[in-house]
């Protein structure tokens, strides 16, 4: 690790043939068109004399060790740890979001920065002696090329690595970014165009794209929805994501319904209850999906299930793990659970 100040070239991105200097960038949906010395939506991503520069890459703000199931993911390596990372900058403009304070802003270009190069990433995880990496706490698509390296060399050293993300990404470029990420937690955060629009400044189709390729690609897959009162949460649009879940993926997704405490510019909204959530939760199940697991509440009960036989395949209590039975159920059934 080192300090400076040195941007990366970034890539996905051409000039604008009728408007010299300026340049056009290609990551995600929003292709925004940048104008010179100015940045895109995301803040991290800067035109400077007519060439597009990552300015997140190799300068995480955000350096842990947390559980796997904290991401969260349930059926992937249940009960390990993992080195996860995070930059500034996010694509989306959620004014309900919970870590705000690293996805709604750039970097300060006043101060220095630490740089920790992909091969140092993974340097730290392995000497944390651990087997799973993730790109978290902020949009990882943000700083893709930085995600892309890292993932590249993590995987010759047997690293699993992981993105929790909002899912906006151009899809024709999923292949390519995330060709050596495993695992995927997928921000569903609602069923409508309207809701993605009004309060997250996105295009609600473009996430549903990137489910389906990520399925298609046969990547694991979790799905989370935060459940905000009185904006997300009616029955008829929530029956209406998880039959999508069911018709478009697989009963077998896990789901994670995530309770909404008020943040960033809804300080004065509602928070979820308890009962909301255990509604929910049935509502999933009645619908068809198998896995589905409520979080940021304490006293639910988050334990696996055979959805064949009933028997607990996972106990879980907070973040305390433990695997009652491997691979296979007692039943005969195979077990939904890459461990
Ligand atoms: S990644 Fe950033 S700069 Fe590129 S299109 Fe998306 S918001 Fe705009």
């Amino acid at each position: 690790m080192y300090t400076t100040n040195i941007l990366h070239r970034a890539d996905w991105w051409d000039s604008i043939e009728d408007k010299p200097g300026f340049v056009q960038c290609h990551l995600c949906p929003h292709t925004c068109r940048i104008a010179p010395d100015h940045y895109g939506i995301c803040k991290v991503r800067q035109n400077i004399s007519g060439t597009l520069y990552s300015t997140a890459y190799g300068r995480p703000v955000a350096l842990h060790i947390d559980p796997v199931e904290k991401k969260p993911l349930y059926h992937f390596y249940p009960g390990e740890s993992v080195y996860s990372i995070g930059t500034m900058g996010c694509n989306l403009a959620c004014d309900f979001c919970q870590n705000w304070t690293i996805s709604q802003m750039g970097y300060d270009k006043t101060l220095s920065s630490n740089i920790y190069t992909p091969q140092e990433i993974v340097d730290l995880t392995l000497s944390a002696n651990l087997q799973l990496l993730a790109f978290t706490y902020n949009e990882p698509t943000v700083y893709a090329e930085y995600m892309r390296d890292i993932a590249e060399i993590a995987v010759k050293h047997g690293i699993k690595t992981l993105s929790v993300t909002n899912g906006y990404i151009s899809n024709n470029i999923i292949q390519e970014v995330y060709e050596n990420v495993h695992a995927f937690n997928i921000d569903l955060k609602a069923f409508s165009e309207t809701f993605y629009k009004k309060y997250s400044k996105a295009s609600f189709h473009e996430i549903l794209k990137t489910i389906k390729t990520l399925y298609e690609l046969k990547k694991h897959l979790e799905i989370t929805t935060l459940i905000i009162p009185g904006l997300n949460d009616s029955e008829e649009e929530l029956r209406q994501e998880f039959q999508w879940i069911v018709e478009n993926t697989s009963p077998f997704i896990p789901l994670h319904l995530s309770a909404f405490y008020p943040s960033y510019k809804r300080q004065y909204h509602m928070p979820t209850s308890h009962e909301t959530l255990v509604k929910v939760r049935e509502l999933a199940k009645e619908v068809g999906l198998s896995y589905v697991y409520i979080g940021n509440i304490a006293g639910v009960d988050n334990s696996t299930y055979c959805p064949a036989c009933g028997a607990r395949i996972v106990r879980r209590h907070d973040y305390h793990v433990h695997i009652e039975q491997r691979d296979v159920c007692l039943c005969g059934r195979k077990i939904d659970i890459v461990s």
